[in-house]
């Protein structure tokens, strides 16, 4: 892996603290990013090399509180802060419990381990098969490109990995890389991912797509991300114009919470699905942030408004000092049964748990099945009335 080079370290020029203004001053009159010129917004690598790190950066853009202030310099060595300002500017400055802070935001739960907490807690370690490659499934491999990421979540599951050093792969790498690929000729579909594989430059990814592209039988491609949500200014013409020169692409895009549904993340979306690359989403199941009905329903009924399908809701890894961010596995049940016939069938993800140490994602959801025998299955359906269907007549009689 190549080390990425280091960000600068200049607050913004004409940066405010909340803590200096007064009670009149309304946030958004006084965002310190509104002193920023558009062009300088809107560039991503000027969001990127801006991101915020340290405390006494973050002060400028909201109030933080002790807890959060003390939590952010404990866990700086174990799991770093990264924010975009883009991704800062959506935050409540004045609430602790604003949803996508606590996303991304550290708290000092993050320092508890709890005993059934596992470092690599989906066994991708022990599944890699060359260095940035886990070939879990028969037909499919993940490939990790990179250990970046625009915004570190704080319930990331990849921890381990990603934020601590920004490192991308290297050509030597993916040389290795596509000379397993190119040996394992029942892969038929590669994962790319990270970290954010959307960080890496239009030349370096495309150079990483061509590669696999060259192997014949590697039918499609998917590239997991959360940058159209975290840093929705890098879904660029060029990036885009790129991309489709490798379909069948595929993107799943890592979606939490309604208020992430920004104009910017609607273009940045727009884009990409305008140049025919089918788009989904991936949501984790996070306590206090998006556990509820109300929620992940207005979340899957505006995805599909920018036209990203609702794919999976996960429901959150045992991954170390992340235990604070379950919910129950009942709920997540629960908001599919009340979602499922309620509401357009694509809107409904699948809810699965990927099985602790590598067992694969087990979809879980509500039973609609009451009885299976001699060739008669008893069904409930959506509203709890109970149906029975019948399979071929032959079946019946035997
Ligand atoms: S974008 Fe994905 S890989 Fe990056 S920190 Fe968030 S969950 Fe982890």
């Amino acid at each position: 892996m190549e080390e990425v080079p280091d960000w600068p370290d200049d607050p913004p020029s004409k940066a405010r603290a909340f803590h200096d203004l007064s009670h009149k001053e309304k946030p958004e009159a006084t965002h310190p990013w509104k002193a920023v010129p558009s062009e300088k917004w809107n560039d991503w690598r000027w969001q990127l090399s801006h991101r915020i790190f340290t405390f006494d950066r973050l002060k400028f853009t909201i109030h933080l509180t002790k807890g959060e202030e003390e939590a952010i310099r404990l866990c700086w060595n174990k799991f770093p802060m990264a924010i975009t300002p883009y991704f800062s500017s959506l935050l409540d400055p004045f609430d602790s419990r604003c949803p996508l802070r606590l996303q991304c935001i550290p708290r000092k739960k993050e320092l508890v381990v709890g005993k059934n907490d596992m470092i690599d807690p989906c066994g991708e370690d022990r599944e890699t098969v060359v260095p940035n490659l886990v070939h879990r499934y028969p037909d499919r491999v993940l490939l990790l490109a990179t250990t970046r990421c625009a915004v570190y979540c704080r319930y990331c599951t990849r921890r381990r990995l990603v934020g601590r050093r920004e490192v991308h792969i290297t050509q030597e790498n993916l040389d290795v890389i596509c000379s397993y690929l190119r040996k394992n000729k029942k892969i038929r579909d590669v994962l790319i991912s990270g970290g954010d594989p959307l960080l890496l430059e239009d030349s370096r990814l495309e150079s990483i797509l061509r590669a696999l592209r060259a192997i014949r039988h590697i039918e499609i491609l998917r590239i997991g991300t959360r940058v159209p949500v975290t840093l929705p200014m890098r879904v660029t013409e060029g990036l885009v114009s790129m991309l489709r020169r490798h379909h069948p692409l595929f993107v799943n895009i890592h979606f939490t919470h309604p208020k992430e549904i920004t104009p910017e993340v609607r273009e940045a979306c727009g884009l990409l699905a305008d140049a025919g690359i089918p788009l989904g989403s991936q949501t984790v199941l996070l306590r206090g942030i998006n556990d509820q009905l109300a929620i992940i329903k207005k979340l899957v009924h505006d995805l599909l408004k920018i036209r990203v399908r609702p794919y999976y809701l996960y429901q959150c890894d045992p991954a170390v000092g992340i235990g604070h961010f379950k919910s129950s596995i009942s709920r997540g049940i629960e908001i599919i049964r009340s979602l499922q016939g309620f509401t357009t069938g694509f809107a409904v993800p699948t809810y699965v748990i990927d099985a602790p140490a590598g067992g694969g994602k087990i979809p879980v959801g509500p039973n609609y099945v009451l009885s299976y025998q001699n060739g008669v299955m008893t069904l409930r359906n959506y509203a709890g009335d109970v149906y029975h269907y019948c399979e071929a007549e032959r079946n019946f009689e035997a």
